[in-house]
């Protein structure tokens, strides 16, 4: 299916490694001008760089959306390069494990600042583009809004306002024709999960452990699942979708227990 996205410009955050990554890939197979905004320089350029040997476009912005100024530096360094944005996926974050007992306030700060403010930024800056292209924005949240996890307060805090975002985002931008979704993924493996399953005494033994929890097909999703569920949301084939929270985790979170 043409999903109709060819030379459309795409910006992905944390769009180096992991979900974005295989956002940037799907994006860039349809035809997509794709922008990796990442504060890792290498693995961006690496990424660029196999698309390009593939006949891919996809420009590299290096940067740590650590702050307002950054995010607004980010969009008009897309916007001098490229000309354009008809896509935004606000995806960067990190499960930081600020809790509510071993967390401080000065911490829960820090982590909403690592996963929520930036998605603000960026979308405020980019919107003159993306009402000027009438484009579409798809936000990363995390099946831990729905569920809790327990030990990670900003990072459950910030997905939460994500989803509400989400949806106060595609009413106000309703009259600009700009639709807003969001894609709710709970496990897949990526850099970011090797790394947390790492920290346990048997990595493999956790593995199966949570594998075994997962309704459809007792595996993980992969990152390229997400990234078809997000093209699809960016693509005009799903234009009359605005607002919608679509779960793409193997029924994990909405599926009867007894089953698992
Ligand atoms: P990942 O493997 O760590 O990849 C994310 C990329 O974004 C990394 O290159 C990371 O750089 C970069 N990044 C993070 N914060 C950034 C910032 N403030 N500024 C610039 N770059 C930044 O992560 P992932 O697992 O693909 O997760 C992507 C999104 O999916 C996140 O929002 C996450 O919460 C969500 N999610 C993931 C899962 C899962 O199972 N993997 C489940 C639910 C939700 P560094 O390597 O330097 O940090």
């Amino acid at each position: 299916m043409d999903l109709g996205l060819s030379g459309k410009v795409v910006v992905v955050t944390g769009g180096a490694k992991g979900i974005g990554a295989a956002i940037v890939r799907a994006a860039a197979a349809e035809g997509m001008v794709a922008v990796v905004v990442d504060r890792d320089e290498s693995a961006s350029h690496a990424l660029a760089a196999e698309m390009a040997a593939d006949g891919h476009r996809v420009e590299v912005v290096v940067a740590s959306l650590d702050s307002a100024e950054a995010c607004a530096a980010v969009v008009l360094e897309v916007m001098e390069r490229c000309g354009r944005i008809d896509a935004l996926v606000n995806n960067a974050g990190v499960n930081d494990g600020v809790g509510l007992e071993h967390g401080t306030p000065t911490a829960f700060g820090q982590s909403l600042r690592r996963n929520l403010s930036h998605y603000y930024e960026i979308t405020h800056y980019a919107l003159a583009a993306l009402k000027a292209s009438r484009g579409a924005i798809v936000n990363i949240a995390s099946k831990v809004a729905l569920t809790g996890q327990g030990g990670t307060s900003g990072y459950a805090a910030a997905k939460g306002a994500i989803l509400a975002l989400t949806r106060e985002w595609a009413v106000e931008l309703l009259h600009a024709g700009i639709r807003v979704n969001a894609v709710i993924p709970a496990e897949v493996m990526t850099p970011l999960y090797a790394q947390w399953l790492a920290t346990h005494a048997e990595p493999e033994a956790k593995r199966a452990a949570i594998e075994a929890k997962i309704p459809l097909e007792q595996r993980m999703t992969t990152a390229e699942e997400i990234a078809a569920a997000v093209v699809f949301l960016l693509s005009p084939k799903s234009g009359h979708t605005t607002g919608q929270q679509l779960h793409v985790d193997g029924g994990y979170v909405h599926l009867d227990r007894a089953i698992t």
